[in-house]
């Protein structure tokens, strides 16, 4: 019998198994992870960026928890000898409209308690004379990192103070009693007083295993990038974002510098027809079906019928996602976007039909389950894991 067990060898349940094993250094506690190591979906797929808080309602988990993760993850990489880099965040506005919608970000990043600077042409064209825009807002806070590698690192922390991960254990089926929950998987049967599930992408088919309606789905995006070659690793000294439509804050592709040197271009949001499916080939019927006959996803495509054929489009045409990047960074041409590989977002959405915007939780008796987490949840993982821990206290009384 454990105390605990963590469902998700992603961030997330490493950074909550440390701090739980940290809470409580005498308890027994498993984790258990599908994959053969950490870090195979959400976690080892990701943009790298260690994100400042730029976008987030005030007061929100994602406001909070980002901010927060911000300072603890580059802590976490000083204390355990991580790679990262503070090179600051320049979002671009190209048009009136964006210098528009630049205003409204200024205010919130100010709500969100934010360093930043106003930049206006001039300035932004000399902190970077290959972006072309008619003003920027530079935020010095943001940065870039190797999730995987924290994530790795979190889970020797976990290890080296008494817990143990089971790596190719699959959870399939989970019960909960009264004293205990029984976690079923392709390795076996154990029990445990608690549980801690951070599934990503099965978020939902985890909770539903324990009898709860969860009222929300998975929705699976892929985000597609290309990588610059190496020529232009040197061609932007900060992270270059657009200044986005605030109904769709995370469409926009992104200049990113990636912490091996490389600068990547993406990522777009297309649907996929594949929950953990990397390639634009990769179909399955099980997950399309029951994506394509879930009301509340209905809702949503329809709601955002063309934006997303846009991203369609660009995803199957280049030269559409080229001219995206272009917008702000007119010198790139079509042979500079080279393959490189893409991620899926677990994006919940509601039974009614909304994507559902923060950080979500649910809770039963004896578990606690992450049910959305999102970009900027890699950021976030430390504050996050706080959270879960707190939770979890608050169920053992
Ligand atoms: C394209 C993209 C770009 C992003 N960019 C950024 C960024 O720059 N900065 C940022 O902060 N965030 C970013 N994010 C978000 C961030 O990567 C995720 O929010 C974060 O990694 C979520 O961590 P997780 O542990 O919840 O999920 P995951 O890393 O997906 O881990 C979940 C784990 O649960 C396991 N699992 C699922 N079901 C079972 C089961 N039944 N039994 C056992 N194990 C199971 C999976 O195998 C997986 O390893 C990005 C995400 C994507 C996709």
């Amino acid at each position: 019998m454990y105390d605990f067990i963590i469902i998700g060898g992603g961030i997330l349940g490493l950074s909550t198994a440390m701090q739980l094993q940290e809470a409580y250094p005498d308890k027994r506690m498993l984790v258990v992870e599908k994959e053969a190591g950490p870090a195979r979906h959400q976690t080892g797929h990701n943009s790298g960026v260690i994100h400042a808080g730029v976008y987030y309602t005030p007061g929100s988990h994602k406001a909070r928890f980002c901010l927060a993760g911000n300072r603890a993850t580059k802590a976490f990489c000083d204390e355990h000898a991580i790679p990262y880099e503070v090179c600051g965040k320049l979002l671009v506005a190209t048009n009136a409209l964006e210098m528009q919608r630049m205003e409204a970000l200024w205010e919130r990043t100010a709500a969100n308690g934010l360093e930043r600077e106003w930049l206006s042409a001039e300035a932004l064209h000399e902190r970077e004379p290959n972006i072309t825009g008619q003003g920027g807002i530079f935020v010095p806070s943001s940065g870039i990192v190797d999730y995987a590698r924290v994530a790795e690192a979190m889970g020797e922390v976990f290890r080296r103070q008494g817990g143990e991960i089971r790596y190719d254990t699959e959870v399939t089926g989970l019960s909960e009693r009264r004293e205990e929950v029984v976690v079923e998987t392709g390795q076996g049967s154990f029990t445990s007083r608690y549980l801690v599930s951070c599934a990503g992408l099965m978020a939902d088919r985890v909770v539903s295993m324990l009898g709860v309606k969860p009222g929300f789905t998975i929705c699976p995006f892929r985000g597609e990038y290309y990588r610059l070659p190496e020529r232009h690793n040197g061609i932007v000294n900060h992270l270059i974002y657009p200044i986005p439509d605030p109904s769709m804050p995370f469409l926009g592709v992104h200049l990113t510098r990636m912490i091996d040197g490389s600068v990547t271009v993406g990522p777009n949001a297309v649907l996929a027809f594949k929950r953990e499916g990397y390639r634009k080939r990769d179909v399955s019927l099980t997950d399309s079906a029951a994506m394509l006959t879930n009301p509340g996803i209905l809702k949503v495509l329809k709601a955002n019928l063309r934006p997303g054929l846009i991203e369609m489009k660009n995803s199957l045409f280049k030269k559409g996602y080229l001219e995206e990047v272009r917008k702000y960074c007119p010198e790139l041409a079509l042979e500079d976007l080279q393959p490189y590989p893409a991620g899926v977002r677990a994006q919940a959405v509601s039974d009614d039909g909304k994507l559902i915007d923060d950080f979500r939780f649910v809770n039963t008796t004896r578990t606690v389950n992450v049910c959305n987490a999102p970009s900027p949840a890699a950021t976030s993982a430390i504050p996050i894991g706080a959270h879960i821990v707190e939770k979890v206290q608050a169920l053992v009384g």
